[in-house]
């Protein structure tokens, strides 16, 4: 089992990253930066959202685990002190019942970013949003290559299922189960009255549809996939779908994302 521990950087996080090794070592895990099995991400949400980026083109070979330092995450189950027990279900035979780890997928967010000066390509794991620098924008939001609506506000925010709870939530959006394979549009403080028209609803899409937002005039933007930012004043579109990729998360016991949304936001 080889594995790699990528860590927020305060100094809690580095002291349980290097606890995390020595117990490893001791159960004869491998440290691998390359090419690891299981990445440990040891932080909070943030320092998964980092970790995924990190680790985004061996997605199909990698599962993920999340060990947090504050309170409970989304992405990150294991409390710090349990960091012996997690090692130890690493280390242990993955044949054994009692011990093998479930994987549980979830779904990503592909972005084809077209510029005037090239295409960029991302997936997220939370979710794309558009927003202005300087003032309003203006987007036409395309469905299956069909117009729907001109947006006129300060952006558009496109989520994964288990970036719904994020970012999306502030918005009013829906909070979707991760097994469901689709993607939401958000409105980000629209512009309503007799002159301008949104939909003001959240959308959630299949993953067979696709949506297209054209820049609709020439506007400074800020793009943000995750928690990376990303200036731009010659976006011409984006297109958004579901991702043919998944991200692996390795559960030794269960995570249920009901009692998550529960712990989080109502307990
Ligand atoms: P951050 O440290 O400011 O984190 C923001 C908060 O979002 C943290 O409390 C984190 O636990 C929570 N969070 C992250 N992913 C989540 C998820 N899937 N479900 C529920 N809560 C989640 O910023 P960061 O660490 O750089 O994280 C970037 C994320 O912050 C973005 O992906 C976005 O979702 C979120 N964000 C939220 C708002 C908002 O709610 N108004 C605004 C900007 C960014």
């Amino acid at each position: 089992m080889r594995y790699y521990v990528l860590d927020r950087g305060d100094q809690l996080s580095l002291e349980l990253a290097e606890s995390f090794h020595k117990l490893a070592a001791d159960q004869g895990l491998i440290r691998d930066a390359d090419s690891p099995d299981i990445v440990v991400s040891i932080g909070g949400d943030g320092t998964m959202l980092h970790a995924f980026h990190s680790f985004m083109d061996r997605i199909a070979s990698t599962a993920f685990v999340g060990v947090h330092t504050g309170h409970l995450g989304f992405y990150a189950d294991w409390k710090a002190d349990e960091i012996p027990e997690l090692v130890q279900m690493m280390a242990g035979d993955p044949e054994d019942s009692h011990l093998k780890p479930r994987i549980v997928q979830y779904p990503l967010v592909d972005l084809e970013i077209v510029k005037q000066s090239g295409v960029l390509k991302h997936v997220c794991l939370n979710e794309f949003t558009l927003k202005s620098v300087d003032g309003t924008v203006v987007l036409q939001v395309d469905i299956n290559d069909h117009m729907f609506e001109m947006f006129r506000g300060d952006g558009i925010c496109v989520s994964t299922p288990s970036g719904s709870t994020a970012y999306n939530k502030s918005l009013g959006g829906a909070m979707i189960h991760p097994s469901i394979e689709a993607f939401q549009i958000s409105e980000i403080a629209s512009i309503n009255n007799r002159v301008f028209r949104t939909m003001g609803s959240s959308l959630v899409l299949p993953n067979h549809h696709h949506c297209d937002i054209y820049s609709r005039k020439e506007q400074n933007l800020l793009l943000t996939v995750d928690h990376v930012n990303l200036r731009v004043s010659d976006l011409i579109s984006v297109r958004c779908k579901v991702a043919e990729q998944k991200i692996s998360f390795v559960r030794y016991r269960p995570f249920p994302f009901w009692t998550r949304v529960r712990n989080a936001f109502l307990d």
